[in-house]
């Protein structure tokens, strides 16, 4: 149930209110606008108490939530979401956030001469897996803690924040020290456990859609860290499990318009997995931004031929950088900018 405050409401009026929906034995999630705060009371949502709540005062009005997920629905927050993920670096403005990076860590050289590469190319976050979910337990399965303190050092000496996988708890702590955003796997994307546990950090969060992830059950999945508490939360479409083997995965373009008109939060695409083919990965990224992504995710490795994981899908730094360039005049058709385009020259 959502609780409109009214405009004139002071801080004492919404006291108050939030006292009386703890009295009912709910728990609330404050949400203030520029104009407006609304509630979000946490809980089973009956009719007799959207009535007893109407009749509070300063109480504007009371919807109940219809979806199954609360609040990160649309319903409950009207605004885009726009999460701070450090470095001056945000996720859901205007500016597409531009991920960008190899599969996996495979040494510090490697990670490092890709960070700079990347951000030559105008990406603004790095990524790079340390934890790698592996089809095969004798594929390579990535260098672990190691491969993390490689991510940071690449992360500080290019001032990119960084982005990598948790797939345990166990790895909770060590992830979190390293990482500005917290990737969960699109395998892990219903292990509700680490969404409980990603979901008590303030830390920002992607959630990949698993491979035969309903649009529903992925929302749901976010609920799972916002209910925790954390509000910073991006979702990311990487392409879901079809009857097609052409390629790798089907990049589900509808997903990107569905999931922003029925959520709040930012929606980044990852057309590396979503294709697993590198020369699909430029189109698909253009369609993604026009049909209204938020950021991109892209795997870019010096010498793909040679990759650990997931070389066939991922981009050159010379495709990279062409990538870009097409990618910008796509965004200014929505008029949407990509990092680096207006910067003045010496910040870049
Ligand atoms: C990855 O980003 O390297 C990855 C393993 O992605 P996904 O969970 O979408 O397969
Ligand atoms: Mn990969």
């Amino acid at each position: 149930m959502i609780i409109v405050v009214s405009p004139e409401a002071t801080p004492q009026d919404i006291d108050r209110i939030v006292a009386r929906v703890h009295e009912s034995g709910r728990q609330t999630h404050l949400s203030t606008g520029s104009e407006r705060t609304i509630i979000g009371v946490i809980g089973p949502d009956i009719p007799e108490l959207q009535d007893m709540f109407e009749s509070v005062p300063h109480v504007e009005s009371v919807h109940r939530v219809t979806k199954p997920y609360k609040l990160v629905s649309r319903e409950f927050r009207p605004n885009d979401t726009v999460i701070d993920v450090g470095h001056g670096v945000s996720v859901g403005g205007n500016e597409i956030a531009v991920m960008a990076g190899p599969c996996s860590i495979e040494d510090e050289e490697h990670i490092i001469a890709t960070a700079f590469a990347v951000k030559a190319a105008d990406a603004n976050i790095l990524r790079g897996g340390a934890f790698k979910p592996r089809s095969s337990p004798y594929a390579f399965r990535g260098l672990g803690e190691e491969g993390l303190t490689y991510l940071a050092t690449a992360g500080k000496l290019t001032g990119m924040p960084v982005i990598t996988e948790l797939m345990s708890v166990r790895h909770l702590d060590a992830v979190a020290e390293k990482a500005d955003i917290i990737q969960i796997g699109a395998r892990n994307m219903q292990n509700f456990i680490l969404l409980d546990e990603v979901g008590k950090l303030r830390k920002p969060v992607m959630v990949k859609r698993a491979p035969s992830g309903q649009i529903e059950e992925w929302l749901l999945a976010a609920e799972y860290i916002l209910a925790q508490g954390n509000p910073n939360v991006i979702l990311c479409e990487r392409g879901i499990r079809t009857f097609e083997t052409a390629y790798r995965n089907t990049f589900d373009i509808n997903a990107i318009p569905l999931a922003k008109s029925l959520s709040h939060l930012p929606v980044v695409a990852d057309p590396s997995h979503g294709t697993g083919k590198w020369k699909l990965v430029a189109p698909i990224a253009a369609a993604a931004v026009a049909a209204g992504a938020d950021g991109l995710m892209i795997e870019v490795h010096p010498n793909p031929d040679h990759a650990l994981s997931d070389g066939a899908q991922s981009l050159t730094y010379a495709s990279f950088e062409q990538m870009m360039r097409m990618v910008t005049g796509i965004a200014a058709a929505v008029e949407r900018t990509l990092p680096g385009v207006g910067a003045p020259a010496a910040a870049r």
